[in-house]
C-alpha cells in the first residue's frame, strides 16, 4: 500500500533510496527502512516515523553498497515499530524483502511454518514471505519466489535479495504496483514512478503475475509460469507534481476515485459467501460475547458518525441488537447504561480522535466490551479496544473523508452480517447480501465514469449560498454526509434532512435560491420522496436527484438527474454517496476553495 524503492548500479544506494522514499512521503507511512549491500557486508536499518529519522538513524550506522531496498510501512499486520518495518529478514538473515499489500492467508502458511521449527520476529503477515522464500531456495532467488507465490493469496508488491547473490534484485507483483526504471548502467524499482524520475523517465510496468530479475548489466520479466515477457520501456512525460496526485488535481478526487479498490481491500478475504456470513478476523476472539450482546453503540465524530447512523439501520434490519449512535463528544456527557450486555463500536479514520478515544476510556470503566473500527493500524484506539477491524483503505490524505467513509460503510456491514447470522438472518438473505456486496466494487466504477457530468451540474449550482440534502431511512445518513462534504471542502452552508421532516421546519427556507439535493433510490420510501420533491418545486426550489438507474419518472419532477446503479436497500446508500461527493468537491474546485486542506480543519483531531 505504500512505498518501495529499489537500486542497483554504481553509485551508493542509501542517497538515492533514501530520495526516493521521500518522494514518496505523501503517501503516508508510519515507519520506514532499507538494506543496502556492498557484496560482502549487508546494512539493514529501520525506524518508525518519518524517513527523516531514518536518514539520522544511517548517519551513525554509515551504509555503504551499489544496490539495495527500502521502503515505508502503512501498517497493515502489526503495529508500527521497528520489528515489523521492512525490510524483513528471515531465520537465517540471508533473505532481505519489502512488501507492498496484505498476505490474506498468512496465519496458516506461519502456522506451518511454526510446525517446522521457524521463529518469528515480527507481527507482519509479510515475514512468512521470507521464511518461504528461505525454504524454497536451492541457488536460484527468482525460482523460489515462484514456487513460495503460488502459495500466496493476497496482494503483493516485493522486491528481495539474497546475501549470496549480491548483484541482483528479484521483483514481483499481484495487485500492488511496481515499475522499473531504465537507467544507464543502472536499474530502479518503485511502487510509483515519482520515485524513478530525478533518475530516468524510461519506465516499465510490471503487470500482475509478473516477475523482474534486475542484475548490474541487464534485466528480465517473465510471469509465474516462466515465461518470458518481452516489453519496450515507455517514455514518462508528466510533470513531478501530476505523478503525486497521479494526475489528479488534489488527493480528495484521487481517493474518490480509489474507492472502488477501498471497497475490494476492506471485503478481501472476508466474505465467506457459501455461507452468506462473513469472516473478521479481528473480532474471532470477542465472538461468543459479542453474539450475547443486547446493545450496540456507535461512538465517533464527523464523517465518522454518519457511517454509524447508516449502520444503525442496517444492524436493525439484520441482527436483535438494539442499536444507538452517538457522537463522541456527546458519549461521555450522557448517563448510558453500559454494562457487561453493551458493545462500544469506536470509528475512527485516523484510530487517534480525541473525542472517541476518551469515549471508549469512559466505557471501559463501566464494563462495556470496547471495539474499535479504524483505519490507522497500531493507532491508540487500536491499542486501547479489546477487539476491532482495520479498514485497510491506505492512507487518506485529503481532510474531508471519502474513501475511509465507503470503508466504514462495508466494514459496519460485514459486521451486522456476521452477528445478524447468529440472530435472524437467514442464510438466503446472508447470500443475498454477500452478492450484492461483490458487485459493489464494479457499480462504484460505473459511478465513476460520469465524473464529467457530475461536474457539469455542480458549476451550475456553485454560485448557490445554501442548500439542503434530503433522503429517508438508508439514505437520510447519506443526506448528512454529503452536505457535510459540501460544507467542509466549499465553505457553503448545507443542511442534511429526513425528508419527513421537511414540512416541520425546512422547508420555510425553500426559494429559487435555495437548492435541494435529494436522494431518490426506487425502495419503499420513493413516492414519499416524491411528494417532497414537489412540495419544493412548488415553492420554485431547485432539485438535483441521485437516483436509480432506470427511473423513467423521476426526470419529470427534477431539474437534474445522476443516476447510480441499483443494489439492495441497505447497500444503495453507498452507491448513492459517490455523486454527492464530486458535487462537493467539483463546486469547491469552481469556487476556487483549499480542497485538500480547507480553512480550519485538521486531518485528525486529537484534541477534544
Ligand atoms: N502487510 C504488510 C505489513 O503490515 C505491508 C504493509 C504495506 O503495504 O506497507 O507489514
Amino acid at each position: 500500500m505504500c512505498g518501495i524503492v529499489c537500486y542497483i548500479g554504481s553509485k551508493e544506494a542509501t542517497p538515492i533510496l533514501i530520495e526516493g522514499l521521500k518522494r514518496l512521503e505523501y503517501r503516508g507511512y508510519d515507519s520506514a527502512g532499507l538494506a543496502v549491500t556492498d557484496g560482502k557486508e549487508t546494512c539493514l536499518v529501520k525506524e518508525v516515523g518519518k524517513v527523516s529519522r531514518l536518514e539520522e538513524k544511517i548517519k551513525e550506522d554509515s551504509c555503504r553498497g551499489t544496490m539495495g531496498i527500502a521502503h515505508t510501512r502503512w501498517a497493515t499486520h502489526g503495529r508500527p515499530s521497528v520489528p515489523n518495518a521492512h525490510p524483513q529478514t528471515g531465520e537465517e538473515d540471508k533473505v532481505f524483502l519489502v512488501h507492498n499489500g496484505i498476505i490474506e492467508n498468512y496465519l496458516s502458511l506461519k502456522e506451518e511454518l511454526l510446525k517446522k521449527g521457524h521463529t518469528f520476529n515480527s507481527e507482519t503477515d509479510t515475514e512468512v514471505l521470507v521464511h518461504l522464500i528461505e525454504e524454497y531456495y536451492e541457488g536460484d532467488l527468482a525460482a523460489a519466489v515462484k514456487k513460495v507465490l503460488r502459495l500466496v493469496q493476497g496482494t503483493f508488491g516485493i522486491a528481495l535479495f539474497h546475501r549470496d547473490s549480491p548483484d541482483q534484485i528479484v521483483l514481483a507483483r499481484r495487485g500492488s504496483p511496481l515499475i522499473l526504471g531504465i537507467g544507464e548502467n543502472e536499474y530502479l524499482a518503485a511502487s510509483d514512478v515519482n520515485a524513478l524520475l530525478r533518475h530516468t523517465n524510461q519506465v516499465i510496468h510490471l503487470k500482475d503475475n509478473e516477475l523482474a530479475i534486475l542484475n548490474r548489466d541487464d534485466f528480465s520479466i517473465s510471469d509465474f509460469q516462466d515465461r518470458r515477457v518481452i516489453r519496450e520501456a515507455e517514455t514518462i512525460e508528466w510533470g513531478q507534481d501530476a505523478a503525486d496526485k497521479k494526475g489528479f488535481d488534489h488527493y480528495m478526487l484521487k481517493e474518490i476515485f480509489e474507492q472502488p479498490d477501498a471497497v475490494e481491500n476492506a471485503l478481501r478475504g472476508r466474505l465467506l459467501e457459501g455461507e452468506g456470513v462473513s469472516h473478521l478476523g479481528g473480532l474471532e476472539g470477542v465472538l461468543d460475547r459479542l453474539k450475547a450482546m443486547e446493545r450496540i453503540h456507535f461512538v465517533s465524530c464527523g464523517t465518522s458518525y454518519y457511517a454509524g447512523l447508516l449502520a444503525r439501520y442496517i444492524f436493525e434490519k439484520v441482527t436483535d441488537f438494539s442499536v444507538e449512535v452517538e457522537y463522541a463528544s456527546e458519549f461521555r456527557y450522557r448517563n448510558l447504561r453500559l454494562d457487561e450486555k453493551t458493545a462500544v463500536l469506536a470509528i475512527s479514520q485516523s484510530g487517534e480522535t480525541a473525542d472517541t478515544l476518551a469515549a471508549i476510556r469512559e466505557a471501559k470503566r463501566k464494563g462495556a466490551l470496547c471495539l474499535g473500527l479504524v483505519n490507522v493500524v497500531g493507532s491508540t484506539i487500536a491499542k486501547e479496544t479489546e477487539a476491532g477491524v482495520y479498514n485497510h483503505a491506505g492512507p487518506e490524505i485529503g481532510v474531508a473523508s471519502t474513501k475511509v467513509f465507503l470503508s466504514q460503510c462495508v466494514i459496519l456491514t460485514l459486521m451486522a452480517l456476521l452477528v445478524g447470522r447468529y440472530q435472524r438472518l437467514s442464510l438466503t438473505e446472508g447470500l443475498f447480501i454477500t452478492r450484492a456486496l461483490r458487485k459493489l466494487p464494479g457499480q462504484l466504477r460505473r459511478i465513476l465514469d460520469q465524473a464529467p457530468r457530475i461536474e457539469e451540474i455542480a458549476r451550475r449550482y456553485a454560485q448557490y449560498h445554501n442548500f439542503l440534502y434530503i433522503g429517508r431511512l438508508y439514505n437520510f445518513p447519506i443526506a448528512m454526509e454529503g452536505a457535510l462534504k459540501l460544507k467542509e471542502i466549499s465553505y457553503l452552508h448545507a443542511e442534511g434532512y429526513a425528508a419527513g421532516e421537511m414540512k416541520h421546519g425546512p422547508i420555510s427556507l425553500i426559494d429559487p435560491d435555495f437548492p435541494t439535493v435529494a436522494i431518490v433510490p426506487r425502495d419503499s420510501t420513493y413516492e414519499k420522496m416524491i411528494n417532497n420533491i414537489q412540495e419544493i418545486k412548488a415553492r420554485d426550489g431547485k432539485v438535483v436527484a441521485v437516483a436509480a438507474e432506470g427511473d423513467s419518472e423521476i426526470a419529470g419532477h427534477v431539474d437534474d438527474v445522476i443516476s447510480v446503479p441499483r443494489s439492495i436497500d441497505i447497500l444503495q446508500p453507498l452507491l448513492n454517496t459517490i455523486p454527492l461527493q464530486l458535487f462537493a468537491y467539483y463546486i469547491a474546485r469552481e469556487r476556487g476553495c483549499d480542497i485538500d486542506k480547507p480553512r480550519n480543519l485538521a486531518k485528525s483531531v486529537t484534541v477534544e
